[in-house]
């Protein structure tokens, strides 16, 4: 399919939220190995929250209702990255504003909105160990996409991200509390562009389970 339409798309949603739910464990470990361990309680909260809330949705603009997902999601989930996925939810939803279905190349923009507020407000650089390293290489494969399927196309974005994730692992952490471990951070995989690359694993697979 060349749109994900308005349902698609809460169905996307939904089953990025019980994915990253059901893969918390794997991220409280990989963040317990340079930060604090609390990734997956994190995303636990603030995905079960932004599941609530697609239960209840009245939204009919895409992109405002990604907005109100970010709030809902940084209220949720109160460390530094629910403040910045949260950040880059509301950013994203901004760039989307009066969407109703969403095309390959208009995930590429919202992620790309959502990718310059992080930078923005966390103060990172790709290459600095962080979520931008999965998020960065998943807006290049989509925009790089020659199908016009949204399915393939995240499937694209998705192996991306995660090939990102993996590449942090010969990165040296630059920000935040992970900077601390200094070059014993190298040889670990950031918890962050390993959430990334799940969500986009768990979006890509719901839509090509539900076919063109
Ligand atoms: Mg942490």
């Amino acid at each position: 399919m060349d749109k994900l339409s308005f349902e698609q798309t809460i169905a996307v949603l939904g089953a990025v939220a019980d994915g990253l739910i059901a893969s918390k464990d794997e991220l409280t470990a990989l963040d317990a190995a340079l930060g604090d361990g609390d990734l997956g309680r994190t995303v636990e909260r603030g995905f079960k929250a932004i599941s609530d809330a697609l239960q209840t949705n009245e939204e009919a603009d895409l992109g405002k209702l990604l907005f109100k997902l970010g709030k809902v999601f940084g209220d949720a989930a109160a460390s530094s990255f629910g403040a910045l996925f949260g950040t880059a939810l509301r950013k994203g939803g901004m760039a989307l504003k009066g969407k109703t279905e969403l095309t390959a190349a208009d995930i590429a923009d919202g992620m790309q909105a959502a990718l310059d507020a992080l930078i923005e407000l966390g103060k990172a650089k790709i290459g600095d160990k962080t979520m931008l390293d999965a998020i960065h290489p998943a807006i290049q494969a989509i925009r790089a996409c020659e199908s016009t399927d949204v399915g393939a196309c995240l499937r694209a974005a998705a192996d991306a991200a995660q090939a990102g994730a993996e590449q942090t692992k010969t990165m040296q952490s630059m920000i935040g509390r992970a900077s601390w471990q200094g070059e014993r951070s190298i040889g670990q995989m950031d918890a962050g562009a390993r959430a990334i690359a799940l969500m986009l694993d768990a979006a890509a697979r719901k839509v090509m389970s539900d076919g063109p």
